[in-house]
């Protein structure tokens, strides 16, 4: 079955109107830690995390691989498992912390209050089920038993409001395309019209069309019910097409939160710059610049601030305290030792180099002399492998994190849509 062309009420992937300032939120989260226990020590996953969303407001949190993004997600529906555990923090669901529920407490929140729409739709869904069925099951776990009519009809509208057609009621995951499949795990994760949709990169599998289609598609829904979305992702593009508010993870912590426009505009952790600066131009030829090094291993963070080995704003604290995070304009927190001396994001020093011309060797030359056990090996690598290219195109460093997904024209789109 093909991919249905999207129904005509779909809109731009655009943010929505950020719901009104001073009510109660529907969710926070409070000191959020995420711990992977190993052989040799625990890895802080998610290290003390805190956010506060309002009933359709729309956060979108990026970060490498690695930075504790999905961990996040499965800590806000509490489906963290072994060898992984919540170490400590509050998830306030309107005014219940699910963190204290018993499971008989919490398989009630799940669908109703707080739906998943986990990534990998083919994953998510029983390959043995119709969907229609799967939708049922779902609705008569938190609703008991129902009318088969009323079912069906239920099933169809709740079809049509994700963009598909009746008849994919009674197929099969596999007669699906990826897209569809997509749309139709979103449709059983908002069947119960949840106050949050924590939505896992739901895109990460497919074609930059179809991710359009089914993003646009969310936007439809989230506005329809008015719940609240925390969208996890690594492609800026998209996340600063669709989010009001975004959150910069590195290394487990969230190093930077506020409004989007804020934070392209003005970013003020010297990571979230960097992000924005390694974002293709499309009237600017030459190399891409991307963020020298890599990430750090969480096993083996350096001291002080994570981002150190790699921040071209680098200073002595720095390497010995980590920052704590602490606001830097209305709604906006920072965790960088920058702040609260500078209003802003300082000029970058004149040591570091960040032309699309130079050679890579030039790009971030404050991080000379900084220990990082592989980077220099992969940088090595990485140098080669542009040089025997010769592909002034190639971006260097942070793969993860949109450098193909967002254009300037992106951000060109959303300052004019605000
Ligand atoms: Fe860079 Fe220091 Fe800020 Fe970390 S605390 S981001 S190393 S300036």
């Amino acid at each position: 079955m093909n991919e249905p062309s999207p129904s005509p009420a779909v809109v731009p992937v655009t943010s929505s109107p950020i719901a009104t300032a001073g009510t109660a939120p529907i969710l926070q989260v409070q000191d959020l830690q995420v711990a992977y226990g190993t052989s040799v020590g625990d890895v802080r996953a998610v290290d003390h995390v805190s956010f506060t969303l309002q009933a359709g407001q729309r956060l979108g949190l990026i970060g490498e691989s690695g930075s504790g993004k999905t961990t996040m997600a499965t800590a806000l529906m509490r489906l963290t498992r072994p060898p992984g555990r919540i170490a400590g923090g509050k998830v306030i669901l309107d005014g219940t912390d699910l963190l204290q529920l018993d499971d008989n407490a919490l398989r009630k929140v799940r669908l109703r209050e707080i739906a998943l729409v986990p990534q990998g739709a083919m994953n998510s869904l029983n390959p043995v089920m119709r969907v229609e069925d799967q939708m049922i099951d779902a609705i008569v776990a938190h609703e008991g038993k129902q009318n088969g009519k009323a079912l069906s009809a239920r099933v169809t509208a709740q079809l049509a409001r994700v963009g598909l057609p009746p008849q994919v009621a009674r197929r099969y995951p596999h007669e699906l395309s990826g897209g569809m499949k997509q749309r139709t795990v979103m449709a059983i994760s908002t069947v119960l019209n949840p106050k949050v949709i924590v939505a896992d990169e739901p895109t990460s599998a497919l074609d930059v069309v179809v991710q359009r289609q089914v993003m646009q598609t969310l936007g439809r829904i989230q506005e329809g019910i008015g719940s609240a979305v925390v969208l996890i992702g690594h492609d800026m593009g998209l996340i600063a097409q669709f989010a009001d508010l975004i959150g910069v993870m590195y290394a487990g912590r969230l190093v930077e939160f506020g409004p989007v426009d804020e934070m392209l505009l003005s970013p003020r952790h010297p990571y979230t710059r960097m992000l924005i600066e390694s974002i293709p131009k499309l009237t600017v030829k030459g190399r891409l610049v991307g963020i020298p090094g890599l990430p750090p291993a969480l096993l083996s963070l350096p001291p002080g601030c994570s981002f150190s080995p790699r921040c071209p704003y680098v200073f002595d604290r720095c390497r010995t305290e980590a920052p704590a995070s602490q606001p830097v304009g209305s709604g906006r927190v920072a965790a960088c030792h920058l702040y609260p001396d500078n209003a802003t994001l300082p000029p970058l020093p004149s040591s570091v180099v960040l032309d699309p011309n130079a050679p890579l060797a030039m790009v971030g030359t404050a991080m000379e002399g900084v220990e990082e056990p592989g980077r220099a090996e992969a940088e090595a690598t990485l140098a080669d492998e542009l040089g025997a290219q010769g592909a002034p195109h190639a971006a260097a460093g942070d793969s993860a994190m949109g450098v193909t997904g967002l254009a300037q024209s992106d951000i060109d789109e959303l300052h004019g849509g605000h």
